[in-house]
């Protein structure tokens, strides 16, 4: 009340004193044909650098106003408070109720007078430094009512301070047209933050079940763009936080470098620079860990800085991680083409804008929205890169798998090849063995061990099949006397010459000599009689007696004496087989050596 009389006085002296409404823009005319435009045209304004000024100065002070001459007053970032005068005359024939809206969401102070001849009729202090509810209007932007009468007049003036850029784009409405205007915008909101926070969500989801880093990151820096993206439309201070204005205003650095820095950090992980581009790897992560510190400390920072840093550091940014996805695509990272193209739209609704603001393109929807459908375009294209990836590390995975059978099965070939290999030399050493346990080392005929065996076997054959068998035993005559006179080592080759010979003799499968001792042989004759016993032993004796064995050019004559015996009782044991021969061979001695002696039972019976 005090207040009203204060402004009626002042109004009064500003009467008398006639220099009441020296503004120099034209008064609006308010009619249905502004509805929807700007109306910079028709404000003046006046800086007041030391932002010392009352309404009383200001009044005072009418002619010193200045017309705008501009749709939107732009003043930039600047430290003067700024008041703006509007003269709005109603030329209907009825009262109305007019609205003007302050498009500007970031204004930090902005002090509202509405008079009537002089008389100040409405007061308001809003802005984002202000609690929401002090608006003159429930609205994410300042909206001033105006009632006038038919025919009545008004003078509007606005004390406009902020660390944001001055501007004042106020526009003319009525009731039902901004109604309208906000339905349409809030369809357009609902479905772009409708689907910035599905992304978000979703990506969260992903990221709790699959615990792969990118998505946080991802998730990171969405939900940073959100915010930072409704806070500049003034959606933020109104649902969100309408009653902590100063948070309201420094989350808009805070929110956009902590985007940054999970945008850095989303880069790394998604196109694994470590090992594609590990220097551009080093910076992203230094970047990243800036970005977050500057963040905090950014809540604390005069914010007429740290928005003009954020602003150019979304420029320099988007444009680097372009980059960055371009270059990993050359290198062959295939998920890096989505994360390019993600960038890439996000940059050209960024740089849309602003030509959009200098008239260089058409005012239309695109452009309007341009940093609104970038930014959609890039989210979802950014959580289609993430699905992609997926894809292309599970192929990756497929691939290694594959191979990594493959070569298993390539190894445990090639074991099976090598253990074969090692089987059969392990079973020709064991032959070999084998064949070695069953010679004589000095002569290569078969040995003791061996004949004994086999006159074993062949005494069940012969009981078996009822068929004859033969035993010779050959003794070498006066061998002692071979080795006295020419050595021991002649004695052995002749040995050696002697197994040989009768080796040579035997031509029958079955045959087989054997060393059976020093310098005596045994012969087993299976499936022959005395009669061929006879004639073999003949034949060998004949051949050893034929035997030329040189020893340092001298001649050793050598012959042998040969005992045979035939198997005469299936009962009869090896031991009385090997017995009668020898016995035959004692006999052969005997009688003078160098003769074959028929055991006598075994003698063949001639005639009958
Ligand atoms: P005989 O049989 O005609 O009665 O006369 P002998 O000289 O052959 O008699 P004896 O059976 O007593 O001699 C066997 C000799 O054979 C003894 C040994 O000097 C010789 N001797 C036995 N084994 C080997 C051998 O492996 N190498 C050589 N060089 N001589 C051997
Ligand atoms: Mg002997
Ligand atoms: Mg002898």
């Amino acid at each position: 009340m005090m207040r009203f009389f204060f402004y009626r006085l002042l109004a009064l002296w500003l009467l008398a004193s006639g220099g009441a409404y020296g503004a120099s823009a034209p008064a609006l005319h308010l009619d249905r044909s502004g509805i929807g435009n700007p109306v910079g045209r028709h404000l003046s304004y006046l800086e007041d650098p030391n932002g010392t000024l009352a309404l009383a100065d200001v009044l005072a002070r009418a002619g010193s106003f200045r017309p705008s001459e501009q749709a939107v007053p732009n003043f930039g970032f600047t430290k003067s408070a700024y008041w703006f005068h509007l003269r709005v005359e109603n030329r209907y024939a009825q009262t109305t109720r007019w609205l003007l809206e302050a498009q500007y969401p970031l204004l930090d102070k902005v002090r509202f007078y509405a008079l009537r001849d002089g008389v100040a009729l409405t007061s308001s202090e809003a802005g984002r430094l202000f609690p929401f509810h002090q608006r003159p209007m429930r609205h994410r932007n300042l909206v001033y009512p105006l009632d006038l009468a038919a025919g009545q007049g008004l003078d509007l003036y606005w004390r406009v301070e902020t660390d944001s850029s001055l501007q004042l784009p106020l526009m003319l409405w009525t009731p039902d047209t901004l109604t309208l205007k906000d339905r349409d915008e809030q369809v357009a909101f609902g479905f772009y933050y409708g689907l910035l926070a599905a992304m978000l969500l979703f990506n969260a989801l992903v990221y709790l079940s699959m615990r792969d880093i990118s998505y946080l990151h991802y998730v990171q820096y969405i939900t940073g763009f959100l915010v930072f993206q409704m806070s500049l439309n003034g959606l933020a201070f109104e649902y969100l936080w309408p009653e902590w204005p100063r948070w309201g205003r420094a989350v808009v650095p805070f929110s956009m470098l902590l985007a940054w820095a999970g945008a850095a950090s989303f880069a790394r992980s998604f196109l694994n620079l470590p090992k594609h581009q590990p220097r551009v790897d080093r910076f992203a992560a230094w970047y990243a860990r800036i970005a977050t510190v500057l963040a905090f400390v950014s809540l604390f920072m005069p914010y007429s800085v740290m928005i003009k840093l954020t602003t150019v550091n979304a420029f320099v940014m988007s444009i680097t991680m372009a980059v960055i996805g371009f270059v990993s695509m050359t290198r062959g990272v295939e998920q890096a083409r989505f994360f390019m193209l993600g960038w890439s739209t996000l940059l050209l609704g960024l740089a849309l804008y602003p030509l959009k603001t200098v008239n260089l393109l058409p005012n239309v929807f695109i452009t309007e929205y341009s940093m609104q459908i970038g930014s959609a375009l890039e989210a979802l294209l950014l959580s289609f890169a993430l699905a992609y990836r997926m894809k292309v590390l599970e192929q990756q995975n497929q691939r290694i798998q594959v191979e990594a059978t493959a070569q298993l099965e390539q190894r445990v070939q090639q074991r099976t090849q090598e253990l074969d290999e090692a089987l059969r030399h392990l079973s020709d050493a064991n032959n070999e063995l084998q064949k070695l346990n069953v010679l004589d080392g000095l002569t290569g005929v078969k040995n003791r061990k061996y004949f004994d065996e086999q006159l074993h076997v062949q005494l069940k054959v012969a009981g078996r099949s009822k068929l004859p068998l033969s035993l010779l035993l050959i003794d070498i005559d006066h061998f002692k006397a071979v080795n006295d006179r020419h050595g021991h080592l002649a004695g052995d080759a002749c040995l050696r010459a002697v197994a040989q010979t009768i080796a040579g003799s035997l031509f029958r499968p079955g045959d087989e000599v054997a060393r059976y001792g020093g310098e005596e042989f045994a012969v087993l004759l299976p499936q022959t009689d005395a009669a061929g016993a006879q004639h073999l032993g003949e034949r060998i004796r004949a051949a050893i007696e034929q035997l030329l064995v040189a020893h340092e050019g001298v001649q050793v004559p050598l012959t042998a004496s040969i005992g045979v015996a035939i198997l005469a009782d299936l009962d009869e044991t090896g031991e009385q087989l090997v017995a009668t021969a020898d016995a035959a061979l004692y006999e052969a001695k005997h009688q003078g050596r160098n003769q074959v002696r028929v055991a006598a039972a075994s003698q063949p019976r001639t005639g009958s």
